[in-house]
């Protein structure tokens, strides 16, 4: 018996047989461009495979030079590339997976000076204006994505992903918005079918009849002269008769000015178009996007909304959720919280991939938390997100831990965070954690303040006593409108109608957010607000509808720089559009000067102003907490006087810009060290 019958189902694709419907999607991780990566790579696919995912789907692999996603990608073009994938496969295959290449020409996208497109048509996103293909050209790119599937069957994989969304070259073939052309491969929306419809046709005819063939369509574009609903359910019948297995779905391109992944997208909010899909088409369509639980997966499935589902991130976050899920341990799945801190953020700056709450993804090779034989006994003092690490790790590898916590509940700067409208998954990781805790035997200690004399008997300490919020200095500060952001989130206090931010660093966004979020937003006013519609429109788009103004918020920083620029890549845009459409008057280059019954008094430009607000909330950074530390180095025990086997971790290290990414990273290593 499951709690996931419909998700554990195995599924027949072709000739390819799915042990269960859930696929890890694609997802560029930065090990896929040098073959010198592989062994890495395969490591982390082989991990997957062990931990119970039905079918893996690779990144992104070029069909030709034109098609790269960034000078000298991954591609998949001759059979020296298809012999040296050969690690990939068999990694898989022996840890009794099943893996998809997915096969990609980023058109204008490419981040290289040799990009290819439809049309000249320079994207938002990258700076490079791309040449525009002859027809010959178009011709000779199906004949290349063809000639790369039959590449990646003799290089073993057991199925091919053709990336048809996300505004890649396929995707731009078929939109008016990127192609102009008059010639057979545009003026008509038959015409700008024809592309994906011949690389199908092309790939069916090499691979034979039962090879998987999944194509990955664009349900929505979310871009103005996008492809409307009725254009793409005649793309997907055309590509079922051309012998497409499988469809896998997308969402928005990437310059689309509406949020599809991050954590305020509500979750499963694009399922209806799947649903619609699924009337489409008779062979099997696979969900995507905003799925993190099991139990939403396996929801999918039995309603009928979806054959399978796609999950990506979900697997950064723990390799073993399927297992989990299957053995009955689905309260241990470290849950993917849609940050992109480390995933998208690392992936669209160059940097190897990995999870904010799990360092270990794509460094499987690297960070290895090796069983240990050592007899030691570890003290953990502090229950945020780098203590957690720490201690849970350090008991993974067979240390005895105890872990204190001045506190009532675990989980430090998160349990601020899990107050945030759209930020509710933060939960999840308070919830892994407690489970975790128990799991692999933590002793923990709450409501049990330390002193080093009390860590005395411990062989190793780990000191990871957080951060406290910078106060104020200005005059005024004491004033009983000023509030900490610890104290607003936590509900000991509430804001007033009129609200003055001091800080706009991340907290403050989130503050500013969670002051002027609208508490009865339902999934119809996501969509209006960010001016999604059925999908019938061109692009899915309409007009957006105005947020309704819920508090006069004010948000204010000293710096000069637009406010948000720090913000992480692929989320800060949208946090920054959201705070523009509720109204919180941004205002930078402020010089505080003081509070007093009138409000708030500032200076901009050499212009005094009061800002007559009730509330003034202070999310001006943080200052580490370090006492017990300094009480350890300064104890009169030779053995922690001299700070050995004493470690400092987390924001009591460095509070300057700490985030979870860091704390958590810097918990797992040391554990691993111990
Ligand atoms: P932060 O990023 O350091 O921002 C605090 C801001 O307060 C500073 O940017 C500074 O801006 C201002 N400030 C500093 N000292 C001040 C003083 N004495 N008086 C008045 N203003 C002062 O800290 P945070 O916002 O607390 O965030 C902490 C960490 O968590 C950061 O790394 C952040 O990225 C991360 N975080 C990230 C997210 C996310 O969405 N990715 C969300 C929450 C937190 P000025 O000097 O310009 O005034
Ligand atoms: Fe999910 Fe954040 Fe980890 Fe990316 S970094 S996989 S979004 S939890």
């Amino acid at each position: 018996m499951t709690d996931y019958p419909h998700l554990l189902e195995p599924i027949q694709l072709g000739d390819l047989t799915l042990r269960n419907r859930v696929v890890m999607g694609s997802m560029h991780t930065g090990l896929e461009d040098h073959t010198w990566h592989f062994p890495r790579l395969a490591a982390f696919f082989a991990e997957r495979a062990r931990g119970g995912v039905g079918l893996i789907i690779t990144g992104g692999y070029a069909v030709n030079r034109r098609g790269w996603l960034k000078p000298f990608a991954g591609e998949m073009r001759t059979r020296l590339d298809a012999m040296r994938h050969r690690v990939i496969t068999d990694a898989v295959h022996d840890a009794g997976g099943a893996i998809a290449l997915q096969v990609i020409h980023a058109g204008r996208y490419g981040y290289s000076p040799f990009n290819a497109g439809a049309s000249d048509i320079k994207s938002p996103i990258t700076p490079f204006k791309p040449k525009r293909l002859s027809a010959k050209e178009i011709d000779a790119t199906a004949d290349d994505f063809a000639r790369s599937i039959e590449l990646a069957r003799k290089a073993g994989y057991d199925a091919v992903e053709v990336m048809g969304s996300e505004g890649y070259f396929i995707n731009q073939m078929l939109a008016r918005r990127t192609n102009d052309r008059t010639d057979e491969w545009g003026g008509s929306a038959e015409k700008r079918m024809r592309f994906p419809v011949e690389v199908v046709k092309r790939a069916r005819a090499q691979v034979g009849p039962d090879f998987p063939i999944i194509y990955r369509i664009s349900l929505l574009d979310l871009v103005e002269d996008g492809q409307t609903w009725e254009e793409i359910a005649e793309l997907a019948r055309r590509l079922e008769a051309a012998g497409v297995t499988m469809f896998n779905t997308g969402i928005g391109w990437h310059e689309a000015r509406v949020p599809t992944i991050i954590t305020q997208v509500p979750q499963g909010a694009w399922l209806p178009w799947t649903e619609r899909l699924k009337g489409v088409v008779s062979v099997p369509v696979a969900a995507s996007n905003r799925i993190n639980s099991p139990g939403q997966a396996e929801e999918i499935i039995a309603t009928g909304k979806a054959d399978l589902v796609s999950m990506a991130r979900p697997f950064l976050a723990d390799a073993e959720f399927v297992n989990k899920a299957a053995e009955g341990r689905a309260d241990e799945i470290n849950t993917c919280i849609a940050c992109n801190q480390a995933c998208l953020d690392h992936t669209f700056r160059n940097r190897t991939a990995s999870c904010l709450l799990n360092p270990r993804a794509c460094h499987e090779t690297q960070l290895v938390l090796t069983p240990t034989r050592r007899k030691a006994t570890v003290a953990v003092v502090g229950a945020g997100p780098a203590g957690l690490s720490a201690a849970i790790s350090a008991a993974e590898r067979g240390l005895a831990v105890t872990l204190f916590e001045a506190g009532d509940a675990i989980g430090g700067q998160f349990r601020h965070a899990m107050e945030i409208p759209g930020k509710e998954d933060f939960r999840e990781s308070v919830r892994y954690w407690t489970r975790r805790l128990e799991v692999v035997g933590v002793d923990v200690r709450l409501n049990t303040r330390v002193v080093a004399t009390d860590l005395s008997s411990y062989d190793e300490v780990v000191v990871a006593t957080g951060v406290q919020g910078r106060d104020l200095t200005i005059p005024g500060a004491d004033h009983p409108s000023v509030v900490s952001y610890a104290d607003l989130l936590s509900g000991r206090v509430t804001a007033g109608e009129r609200v003055a931010v001091i800080g706009a660093g991340g907290v403050g966004v989130d503050v500013a957010h969670y002051l002027t979020h609208d508490a009865g937003e339902k999934i119809g006013d996501w969509y209006a607000h960010w001016g999604v519609g059925t999908g019938d429109e061109v692009g899915g788009l309409v007009a957006k509808t105005p947020r309704p103004t819920v508090r006069e918020v004010y948000l204010l920083q000293r710096k000069t720089t637009p406010i948000g620029i720090g913000l992480g890549k692929t989320s800060g845009w949208a946090h920054r559009a959201v705070l523009k459409d509720s109204g919180v008057q941004q205002i930078s280059g402020v010089r505080y000067d003081r509070i007093d019954d009138a409000g708030l008094h500032l200076t901009v430009d050499g212009v005094s102003r009061v800002l007559a607000v009730d509330t003034i909330v202070v999310c001006a950074g943080q200052e580490p907490v370090r006492e017990v530390y300094d009480e350890l180095l300064a104890s009169t025990d030779t053995r922690m006087g001299s700070g050995h086997g004493v470690h400092l971790i987390g924001g009591a290290d460095v509070a300057a810009e700490l985030d979870a990414k860091r704390a958590i990273a810097q918990g797992t290593k040391l554990a691993a060290a111990l």
